[in-house]
């Protein structure tokens, strides 16, 4: 049997990590997550193949080159993100759900190639002034970075309507409830 592939997008602070490590403690859902590569330098705690596969910059334009992702974006200016084929093809043919931390172009585009294999969930903030607290309490960015972040939210939340479902992340264990919930009539278990 094969897995579906359920994508979670938000504006950077929203919480989709945390509702993401939430949901995948719950084994009945049959998560896995979708690593993906990145061009970026591994932060705090973060280990290759765990968070991503970090690149250099030659290897990910090597793996454009070969046509190895289904889907890639220059999220932040300089810096890439993506995801292999090999990824979405280890995971959904094990039967199990792929779930996806992408940015809101990255989202569209998977939703756009894989149609009813895939289930899109766009997670939205309370309010800016609430998102610009969480990413300040999460302490990962300076304040340019902050700034940087917050500009782009207000764009990514425009397109919140393109997506299959749209959950509010004001308190965290009623959104991680609702998520689960949309994803459990969505995919079956495996
Ligand atoms: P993202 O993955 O969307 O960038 P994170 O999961 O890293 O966001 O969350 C950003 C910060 O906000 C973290 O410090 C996290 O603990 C906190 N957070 C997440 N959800 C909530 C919530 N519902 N209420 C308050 N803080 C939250
Ligand atoms: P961070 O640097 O904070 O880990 O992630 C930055 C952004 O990159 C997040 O918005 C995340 O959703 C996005 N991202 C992570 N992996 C991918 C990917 O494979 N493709 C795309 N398009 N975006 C990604």
């Amino acid at each position: 049997m094969k897995g579906k592939i359920i994508i979670l997008s938000a504006p950077s602070g929203t919480g989709k990590s945390t509702i993401i490590s939430r949901l995948m403690q719950d084994e009945s859902l049959c998560l896995s997550f979708s690593i993906s590569a990145t061009s970026r330098k591994p932060r705090g705690q973060e280990q290759h193949g765990r968070e991503y596969y970090f690149l250099t910059e030659e290897e990910f334009q090597t793996r454009v080159d070969n046509g190895e992702f289904v889907e890639w974006e220059e999220v932040y200016a300089g810096t890439r993100y993506g995801t292999l084929e090999s990824e979405v093809n280890r995971v959904v043919g094990a039967g199990r759900n792929l779930i996806m931390d992408i940015d809101v172009k990255g989202a569209l585009n998977i939703k756009k190639r894989f149609g009813d294999d895939a289930l899109s969930i766009f997670i939205m903030p309370p309010g800016i002034e609430a998102l610009a607290e969480r990413l300040r309490a999460r302490a990962t960015d300076s304040e340019e970075t902050i700034a940087r972040r917050l500009a782009k939210a207000e764009y990514e939340m425009g397109f919140s309507q393109n997506f299959d479902e749209v959950v509010v992340n004001d308190d965290l264990d009623t959104a991680v409830a609702e998520v689960g919930e949309k994803i459990r009539r969505y995919a079956c278990g495996c």
